[in-house]
């Protein structure tokens, strides 16, 4: 903004407490105008150039998204106000010559429109401060402890963030806050407005949530099954590492799920999701990212913390991270009273079905698919349905089956609630640091007593199908195998006026007839058709039959022929055969 070094002289206060070597300043004199104003003081300066840097990517989401490009006129001067010059080296890093000086401010501004968990958002019904878009750091401050003072926007009364408030904050309009490193700065978000805030007792520490945007939510509701969930999750590791915790939750047209933080987590879900037909959606998505407080904030791959902030952080245990907390996320559900047994076996039935019966299963081994989330879970095309694999619902699967093998195989004195423990002491809490992919297969090795090497050749590092009959039968499981034969086109089609083709399965029928993503079926045997009858017309067709299309690329006509074509797809079912069985209720306790 134009104004930002005039509005900071009127709002600055004198620091009143230790100098730190950064001071961050954050305001918003004009959230419609969706920039927040940012300062950062620098004492004690002794070099001659200092490099300022911006994350190009967010701890928890898997894409380079170049917060950087939000980043407008960046300045600095000395401490009598005359200018320093600034020299852009690199998409996020501007260069300060700071020679001789003992003190200097940068300035900067930040343009936040962009409504998601893991971005920085303002405009005039709440600011969301997600820091890694916002906060610039210094690689030799990176590791001090630091301030960061708020000035709210007149109209926004309340700041909720897992930060820690200075000791002094008898000023709303100067509201102080402490962080232990850079870190924990931007693992901290902070929403300033007027959301409505609420807290409950759980796993022994209090817990607060603060509610952006009209819901209809029910807050003693929310109260006693936040808690169930928060229990359930606690049982597993035994203990919390907090002292407190927040959940912030956006209110929005359409959510789009959660990003974890340490200490906090950051949800975005429809307004209408507190409805019946919604609420265990709500639910699973707290259990989901409440899980992850320990799985992957602090049990985590060797590549994720400390951060490497300026490029792709590759590891391939993401199916670890993700998937194994997706299983969590149900299990917690079973475990608190929101599923029945049965529930919790159709939900992993689902899951294997899908896992199995996706082309990408047989291309993209799920270790794979954790190291390429970057160019590939992040940037799915119209092409990824017939090449990848999601890390969350093969892990997911993976994590049932580990368990039950880990249950089977010790007679119920081991599993995997077992084993994250074991992994949360002895790494998190006793090395402090993270695993190879090497240490994990080992120590999973070590505690199930058996090498699992083969295993995770096979299915981790492999695309085989998992023999589910073996690890889940012993369970008191019935598993049959009922692969279907389908006939059906191998499109995926977009609706509306026109019928767009979104994807082509690998194989299908409609490859065979050389179509492709982003082709226009006009006519079927000479008529205009919708989807529907093109559909029903396809699946209806006889062995030696064919229909013939009238289709448009690139605005030239063709025709084609697409002949009758079956393709098989695993698919099983899984039923609780005996539902007294000793190893069935411990692993579905
Ligand atoms: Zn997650």
């Amino acid at each position: 903004m134009k104004l930002i070094t005039a509005l900071f002289s009127i709002l600055c206060l004198p620091l009143l407490i230790n100098a730190s070597k950064l001071t961050y300043h954050m305001s918003m004199p004009y959230p419609n105008s969706h920039y927040f104003a940012i300062k950062i003081e620098v004492i004690e300066n002794d070099s001659e150039i200092q490099e300022f840097k911006l994350p190009v990517w967010t701890p928890g989401s898997y894409l380079v998204r170049e917060f950087s490009k939000n980043i407008n006129q960046v300045k600095a001067i000395d401490s009598k106000g005359m200018p320093l010059v600034v020299e852009k080296r690199a998409k996020n890093i501007w260069q300060i010559h700071c020679k001789g000086l003992d003190s200097y401010t940068v300035f900067y501004e930040v343009y936040a429109f962009e409504s998601s968990v893991r971005t920085p958002y303002l405009d005039e019904t709440h600011g969301f401060v997600a820091g890694a878009g916002i906060f610039m750091y210094t690689e030799e401050n990176r590791n001090e402890k630091g301030i960061l003072h708020i000035y709210p926007h007149e109209s926004f009364k309340k700041i909720s963030t897992a930060l820690v408030a200075a000791d002094f904050q008898d000023n709303p309009h100067d509201r102080v806050f402490q962080f232990d490193d850079y870190d924990q700065l931007i693992d901290c978000p902070i929403e300033i407005g007027n959301q409505v805030e609420f807290s409950f007792l759980a796993g022994g520490l209090k817990h607060r949530v603060a509610m952006y945007g009209q819901a209809n939510y029910n807050v003693s509701q929310l109260q006693k099954d936040m808690a169930k969930v928060v229990e359930a999750e606690t049982l597993v590791f035994g203990d919390n590492p907090n002292k407190d915790y927040l959940f912030i939750i956006h209110n929005v047209a359409n959510g789009q799920g959660g990003l974890e933080h340490k200490n906090s987590c950051v949800l975005s879900v429809s307004r209408w999701s507190y409805d019946e037909s919604n609420y265990l959606g709500f639910i699973n998505l707290v259990a989901h990212e409440y899980f992850h407080l320990w799985n992957v904030k602090r049990i985590r791959p060797i590549e994720l913390g400390p951060f490497n902030y300026d490029q792709e952080s590759y590891t391939s245990l993401l199916w670890v991270m993700e998937g194994i907390t997706s299983y969590y996320d149900e299990l917690i559900l079973l475990r608190s009273g929101f599923y029945t047994k049965n529930q919790f076996i159709n939900k992993l039935q689902s899951q294997i079905n899908y896992v199995e019966g996706s082309l990408g299963s047989r291309i993209q081994p799920v270790a794979h698919a954790s190291f390429d989330a970057w160019i590939k879970a992040y940037r799915p095309n119209e092409n990824s349905s017939n090449t990848t694999m999601t890390y969350y619902s093969r892990g997911a699967v993976i994590g049932a089956v580990l368990d039950a093998y880990l249950i089977q195989k010790s007679g119920g004195k081991r599993s995997l609630d077992g084993f994250l423990q074991a992994l949360y002491k002895k790494y998190a809490l006793g090395l402090n640091r993270g695993f190879t992919e090497e240490e994990f297969q080992s120590e999973f090795s070590d505690y199930c007593q058996q090498d699992m090497h083969e295993f995770f050749k096979d299915y981790i590092n492999g695309t085989q199908i998992i023999p589910y009959k073996k690890y889940f039968e012993p369970m008191g499981i019935q598993v049959v195998d009922n692969s279907v034969t389908l006939l059906n086109l191998g499109l995926e089609l977009s609706s509306g006026e026109l019928i767009k083709v979104r994807s082509v399965r690998s194989g299908s029928a409609a490859e065979d007839a050389h179509i492709s993503p982003g082709d226009e079926i006009l006519a079927c045997d000479g008529y205009r058709i919708d989807i529907k009858s093109l559909e029903y017309k396809y699946n209806n067709l006889r062995q030696g039959e064919s229909l013939e299309l009238l289709v448009a690329r690139d605005g030239k006509l063709f025709t084609t022929n697409c002949a009758f074509k079956v393709w098989s797809k695993p698919q099983f079912s899984l039923q609780i055969k005996d539902s007294n069985a000793p190893l069935l209720l411990y692993w579905l306790r």
